[in-house]
This record gives C-alpha cells, sequence and structure tokens, in this order.
C-alpha cells in the first residue's frame, strides 16, 4: 500500500518519460505518434561539409563531381536523398523494415518530400516479392511513397511493376554480382504500362550499390517511363571514387 502511495507520489513529481526510440535518450514530452527526439531527426541529415555526387548523393572519395557509377550513365536520373545511411536515420529504417514501426514512415516520407523539387508524375516504389510481403505486412517502400504522395499530391502507382524472383539477401555481393542477380528479378503486370509516356520518381527506403534501383529503373524505360529519378530515404555511407565530370559538346 505504502509502496503505491510512494509510487503514485513519485510519478506525480516526476512524470513517467518515454526514451527516444532511436538513441534511448529520456524525451521532454510525449511526442506523438513516434518517439524520436529532436536531436536524432536533425542528425538524419547529411553532414554539411561532405562532398558527395551531383547526380545520386552517394559521399565521394577523390576527386570530381560525379562518382563513377553515375559517371559510366547510371540508368536512373536524380537522387533526392534525406541522408546517410547510419546513426540515427540508420536506426530508423531499421526500426521501419523489421521493427514494425510502420508509423516512423510519415515523418521520414514527409521530411523527403520537403526536398522534392521536381513534379513526376507518378511515384513507383521499389517492389518488394510477395513472399517477403506476406511475411513483413508491408512494404517499406510502399509506406514511404505513400508519405511523399500525401505530402506532394502525387499519385502512387504499386501494382503494376512486380518482383518475379526473391533474389536473397545482397549485402555480401558487390555491384556486378547483385546485377546479374537481379537480372529478370522484375516484371510489368500491365500492357500498356501506367507509367507509360510520364515521368517517374522511384522509391526505396536505402540506396546501396544501386543494382536494384538499376534494374527496376531499365524495367521502367524499357516498358515506357519517360524519365526515372529517385527519391530513398538513405544512401550508402561507403565513399565511392569520384571522377570529372565531362561534357561533350555535339
Ligand atoms: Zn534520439
Ligand atoms: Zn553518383
Amino acid at each position: 500500500m505504502l509502496r503505491m502511495v510512494l509510487q503514485g507520489l513519485m510519478d506525480l513529481l516526476w512524470p513517467p518519460r518515454t526514451e527516444c526510440l532511436l538513441c534511448g535518450a529520456m524525451l521532454a514530452e510525449e511526442p506523438l505518434p513516434v518517439p524520436v527526439c529532436e536531436g536524432c531527426w536533425e542528425g538524419m541529415h547529411f553532414p554539411p561539409a561532405l562532398r558527395c555526387c551531383f547526380n545520386c548523393a552517394r559521399p565521394l572519395s577523390g576527386g570530381g563531381t560525379l562518382c563513377r557509377i553515375c559517371a559510366a550513365g547510371s540508368p536512373f536520373g536524380y537522387v533526392y536523398a534525406l541522408g546517410l545511411h547510419e546513426g540515427a536515420l540508420r536506426e530508423a529504417i531499421h526500426h521501419l523494415k523489421f521493427g514494425d514501426r510502420e508509423e516512423l514512415a510519415p515523418p521520414l516520407g514527409r521530411r523527403l518530400a520537403a526536398l522534392i523539387s521536381t513534379r513526376p508524375d507518378c511515384l513507383v516504389p521499389v517492389p518488394l516479392h510477395r513472399s517477403r510481403l506476406v511475411e513483413r505486412g508491408y512494404n517499406q517502400a510502399t509506406l514511404i511513397a505513400q508519405a511523399i504522395a500525401a505530402e506532394l499530391s502525387i499519385p502512387v502507382v504499386d501494382t503494376a511493376m512486380k518482383r518475379l524472383r526473391r533474389t536473397g539477401h545482397q549485402a555480401k555481393l558487390d555491384r556486378a554480382a547483385r546485377m546479374k542477380n537481379l537480372q529478370h528479378a522484375f516484371g510489368v503486370s500491365q500492357t500498356p504500362a501506367p507509367w507509360a509516356g510520364k515521368s517517374v520518381l522511384l522509391v526505396d527506403d536505402v540506396l546501396t550499390t544501386g543494382a536494384t534501383a538499376a534494374a527496376v529503373a531499365n524495367v521502367l524505360r524499357q516498358t515506357g517511363a519517360r524519365t526515372v529519378d529517385m527519391a530513398v530515404l538513405a544512401v550508402s555511407a561507403t565513399t565511392v571514387r569520384g571522377i570529372l565530370k565531362i561534357t561533350i559538346n555535339d
């Protein structure tokens, strides 16, 4: 009894507080619906002094303005990204993908939408294979696309692009091996494709080597997409060697 009274008194004097989902810091107030501290939200953006590829936002080592992947001719155009796949942003994406924290998608998507300066005709999330979708219950890329759509009033087209094969975990494969693994991994279930003649913003959670995005972008373009840009929450923190941008006048 005394213990309950004491606990009640303690709660009154020092109300129980929630910890930040990402860093564990005590939150000053109950932030709904996602318990993430201001510091973590702010820490998700690119470090200001970081040199990144002008096209895909992946960090560069060496000189130049384009990474060697983009300079070689990337099948997707400009990449909008919130920040690097590390720290608070990496944690948040992990919770979104594997921790059933779907409620993280709207605030993350809103922040990403704020960076998008063009007006694509439609948003296409990178699809999950049906079996993976059943396991997880949702496609995180679709949730991010829906959050962007809510901000920018652009339709999400998420039924026509199909992941035909489970491609397994690709984390240990290099870009060339990933590309090979992804051949014929995606297909389109509608003719003509709903993006035929349109500008597409392809949406995913993380851009690592870009092999998955390239495979989807190729299918989008082969089936009539006029342009394919990308929006991702994070780009891989691994630096890509930069090369000088060469402009050819013809
Ligand atoms: Zn935090
Ligand atoms: Zn690049």
